[in-house]
């Protein structure tokens, strides 16, 4: 244990951010770093608990408890403490193959589960994590693995979302050729065109995919697998094939005037944001609009972040169940995931710019109304009740509000048929690939959110090292990884 009284000692401090004003102005990552003995007073936290539930990564209640990856955390908060980064990299990069990712976009399962959290503030096990890794790049330390017996194996990997890059990390670290096939023109799945550039920076998935090129991983974008190439032809030439193809099918909401001009859904809207802002240009789909999004959830709140960067005239997010409390309920323990309301960054932009949380609890959307060329100009809203155990309309209490952009970012229905269709497998009712393990028959593996449902960057790097796992042993006969 690094400092016995350092929970004692320190007070939890988080990374600053830009004030939410100033911050809207561009579409950088707005976090900034503490000083190297702030950081390590923030290390000293760290009780090196007997039972640390940070790194345990269970299912309680269904709901994900701890790091899914089983990152050491207790082990490098000591180490960070003591002034060595560099063991501190090392045992970070044992368990996580992109902490950088990680440490950007993860909600953090590790704090919610941390036992300083039961009667302070957590440790800020995630900002810990990125000055390890930041570390790490500025001094050169992550470096590609090269140099290890070549097997002779060939997979491909399907999709280069953040399990099918976990699992081609792993796979040729171990001496496989790997091939990742992406059919967008960049790779790294919703990492690069879903998560909007404020909280994860292009540049940073670059950096990675350098790394992999440099390892010996063959990336083929623009590739769509089962419409440009077919299953078939990737069987034949592969010696394992790997689906890491997301879980990217929209839920759509069924209303009046759906076919309205001017409804997307929020994966499309945010990918090309992104794309123009890639491009060197200035994303304005929303400036000046009246902008409605459906789902009070992660991706919403992106969209919300994202409209307002465009300079939208108003934003409301609709959400369709009542409102969490602030506080953990009786029934909804420590170390359970903390069933509690949160407000991400971009509600808090919304509240900066129009001076109120853009959520409409308890709500949902019962016409899309067009003017007379078919364009959408007005959403007419609903409340629901909830008081009966289901969900019913509250007569009398529709209300219109004006409207020129719909985002529906309302969940995901799983994995895009055809991928499955062309490698001769079946997906569940609900949408995922089906089997219990990552193995689907012969030489067909899954891993991600095909094979889970739409879940975090956390949860597909973990899919992505237990699959690479068992494709390396179907492969050699045993596995090392
Ligand atoms: C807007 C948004 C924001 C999110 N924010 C967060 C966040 O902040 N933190 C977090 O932890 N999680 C977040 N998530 C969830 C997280 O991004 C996903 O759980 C994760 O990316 C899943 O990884 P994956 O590799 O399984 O799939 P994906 O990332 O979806 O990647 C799958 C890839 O496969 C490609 N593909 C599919 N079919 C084919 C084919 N036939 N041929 C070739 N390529 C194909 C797709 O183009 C895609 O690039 C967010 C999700 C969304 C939608």
């Amino acid at each position: 244990m690094g400092k016995p009284t350092g929970f004692m000692e320190y007070g939890r401090v988080e990374n600053a951010a830009v004030t939410p004003l100033e911050r809207i102005k561009n579409y950088n990552e707005f976090h900034s770093s503490l000083s190297d003995k702030e950081r390590r007073e923030q290390a000293a936290r760290c009780m090196n608990c007997g039972v640390p539930f940070c790194q345990n990564g269970q299912l309680i209640g269904g709901m994900m408890s701890g790091c899914p990856l089983n990152n050491l955390i207790p082990e490098w908060g000591e180490l960070l403490y003591r002034g060595s980064t560099e063991l501190a990299l090392e045992r970070l990069l044992m368990t996580n193959p992109f902490p950088e990712f990680t440490s950007r976009v993860c909600p953090a399962l590790c704090e919610k589960a941390c036992i300083c959290g039961v009667n302070d503030a957590p440790v800020t096990v995630r900002d810990n994590e990125r000055m390890i890794i930041e570390y790490g790049f500025e001094n050169e330390l992550v470096k590609p693995v090269t140099g290890q017996h070549r097997t002779g194996k060939k997979i491909a990997v399907i999709g280069s979302g953040p399990a099918g890059l976990a699992a081609a990390e792993m796979l040729s670290r171990r001496g496989h050729d790997v091939t990742v096939y992406e059919r967008e023109d960049a790779v790294g799945g919703l990492l690069m065109y879903g998560i909007p550039n404020m909280k994860l920076e292009k540049d940073v998935i670059k950096r990675r995919v350098k790394l992999m090129e440099q390892q010996g991983v063959t990336f083929k974008t623009g590739v769509n697998v089962g419409k440009d190439v077919k299953g078939a032809e990737i069987n034949r030439e592969y010696d394992a094939v790997i689906l890491a193809c997301g879980a990217s099918k929209p839920r759509d909401i069924k209303a009046e005037g759906r076919d309205a001009q001017g409804i997307r859904f929020a994966v499309d809207y945010l990918k090309d944001s992104t794309k123009t802002l890639m491009a060197g240009g200035k994303p304005d789909e929303a400036k000046g609009k009246n902008v409605i999004v459906i789902g009070g959830g992660d991706t919403g709140n992106d969209c919300v972040g994202t409209a307002i960067r465009q300079g939208c005239k108003s934003v409301t997010q609709l959400e369709m169940m009542p409102k969490l409390p602030d506080e953990r309920a009786a029934n909804n323990p420590f170390p359970e995931w903390p069933k509690v309301c949160k407000t991400d960054y971009g509600q808090e932009e919304a509240a900066a710019v129009f001076g109120h949380d853009p959520r409409l609890y308890q709500t949902t959307v019962k016409e899309f109304i067009k003017d007379d060329k078919g364009r959408l100009k007005a959403v007419k809203t609903i409340s629901l009740d909830f008081s009966n155990g289901k969900m019913t309309e509250v007569a009398g209490s529709e209300k219109t509000l004006p409207c020129e952009l719909v985002l529906i970012a309302a969940g995901f229905l799983g994995c895009e048929e055809y991928v499955a269709e062309a490698f001769g497998t079946k997906l569940t009712q609900r949408g995922k690939l089906d089997t219990d393990s990552h193995r689907l028959g012969g030489k067909l593996f899954c891993a991600g959110d095909a094979h889970i449902g739409q879940s975090l960057v956390v949860r597909a790097i973990r899919e992505g090292l237990d699959c690479a796992k068992e494709a390396d042993e179907f492969l050699l006969g045993y596995t090392p990884l």
